[in-house]
């Protein structure tokens, strides 16, 4: 087999045979096919997306490309959940106790946020002395003995997507449907996911940034899933507006811890909630999502969340009692502390994701390229959401900078993202669809 016609087929929109995906997957992992020519085989393939078929052969070819975590052991049923990546997703860090508290094993690997869109372990990394790089047998040890446990991707699992999504950063070639569902669900399945929740982010925070485009992902991540015998759940998600207040790694974590403190009510805890009633639904623990959400919000308002948090975070090295009794101190903080006020009354129209998490990662909290560091003390927290009644001189937004130069570009960027209307707006529902 050859790759010039494996690449000359894609660019012609002429179906490949799952031994042309073999091929290439192999290649991609063990770098026997050079970088240009995969390279250019991603931008056929971004022009000429692959079938429903195609796109199920690569997911599983590349599932297969490394090692695969058995979690047979584990209590039944275990769970997991992912998102595709917004601006003050911090669901995770709310949702992972939630099911733990619930009876589900809570098990995860998350990944390092690149652009806007946060990562998990980054945020967990800003919590003195916390581990995201258990090795297999621990995740499972620990997840058996408290229920809940999560690291960072061993680059072990699906080492096809590493090779391919490295590229696909480097040539822009990440926003084919056919490939962000190879990538995502690769990983699920060698990380031996048996039940899944999937959070599809719709809107100019996330990488679909449009209802439609999100629901043809939805829709593509179900059936493949579903062909690879993962029963799966999807959640259509607003991420025109940052999730709940806080838009930074440290600022991200005390919101998390508030909220298990106190259920807020609010969209963000609604939305934690809510996906883990879908889980209790899909595993059979609830006989509706309705009732699986009272049940979620019964281990929040009792406090049980907030004690599985708790242990999950001491198993993990962190000092719980010291991060839940004052987690402002706990946490690094930024010099230079700002506030913006609102300069008219009115409702607030739209408070833009995008510029949001462009401001936070020009503060330091996000990286532009794999391997930058990051500020885990800065971001920015948004005072109110959409559809809220503004009055003039209120406080929208706080901005954690490290200098007073970079205060002022973000204060500028939260004008920017802020549209303030003279006549009511709506609320805008967290979730937007189910599929
Ligand atoms: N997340 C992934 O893991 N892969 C993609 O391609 C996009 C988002």
């Amino acid at each position: 087999m050859n790759m010039i016609d494996i690449i000359a087929k894609r660019r012609d929109g002429t179906a490949h045979t799952r031994e042309e995906i073999q091929f290439l997957v192999a290649g991609a992992t063990n770098k026997t096919i050079p970088d240009y020519q995969l390279s250019a085989w991603l931008m056929a393939a971004v022009l000429n997306p692959l079938s429903a078929e195609e796109t199920a052969w690569l997911t599983l070819e590349m599932a297969a490309s490394g090692d695969r975590l058995d979690l047979t052991r584990l209590n039944k049923p275990w769970v997991d959940k992912h998102s595709t990546g917004g601006v003050g997703d911090k669901t995770t860090l709310v949702a992972l106790p939630l099911m733990a508290a619930c009876g589900l094993t809570a098990v995860k690997m998350s990944g390092r946020g690149l652009g806007i869109t946060g990562g998990t372990i980054d945020k967990l990394e800003s919590i003195p002395g916390f581990r995201t790089d258990l090795s297999p047998d621990q995740l499972i040890d620990q997840a058996i003995a408290h229920g809940i446990a999560l690291t960072g991707q061993t680059p072990k699992l699906a080492p096809a997507d590493k090779a391919l999504y490295a590229l696909r950063d480097a040539t822009a070639t990440v926003a084919s449907i056919p490939l962000i569902t190879s990538s995502i669900l690769s990983k699920k399945i060698a990380g031996g996911a048996e039940t899944l929740v999937l959070d599809v982010k719709a809107g100019c925070g996330g990488f679909m940034p449009t209802l439609e485009a999100a629901k043809e992902l939805a829709a593509s991540l179900k059936s493949v899933a579903e062909l690879a015998g993962l029963k799966t759940l999807v959640a259509i998600t607003d991420m025109n507006q940052p999730l709940g207040r806080a838009c930074g790694n440290a600022l991200e974590i005390v919101e998390a811890v508030e909220t298990l403190k106190h259920d807020h009510h609010c969209r963000f805890a609604w939305l934690c909630k809510r996906l883990v009633g879908m889980l209790l639904w899909a595993t059979g623990k609830a006989d509706s999502v309705e009732s699986g959400h009272a049940m979620a919000r019964d281990a929040l308002e009792s406090g049980r969340a907030k004690e599985k948090a708790m242990e999950w975070m001491e198993a993990q090295g962190a000092d719980a009692a010291a991060l839940f009794a004052d987690p402002d101190g706990h946490l690094p903080r930024a010099k230079v502390v700002r506030k913006v006020f609102a300069h008219q009354a009115g409702w607030l129209e739209r408070m833009d994701a995008a510029t949001i998490g462009r401001a936070v990662v020009e503060l330091g909290g996000g990286r532009s390229t794999k391997d930058d560091p990051i500020d885990h003390a800065v971001g920015i927290v948004c005072e109110v959401e959409v559809g809220d009644r503004i009055e003039d001189q209120q406080l929208l937004a706080v901005v954690h900078a490290r200098s007073d130069e970079d205060a002022e570009m973000a204060i500028a960027a939260v004008s920017r993202a802020v549209t303030v209307s003279s006549s009511p707006v709506d609320h805008v529902p967290v979730l937007l669809q189910v599929i």
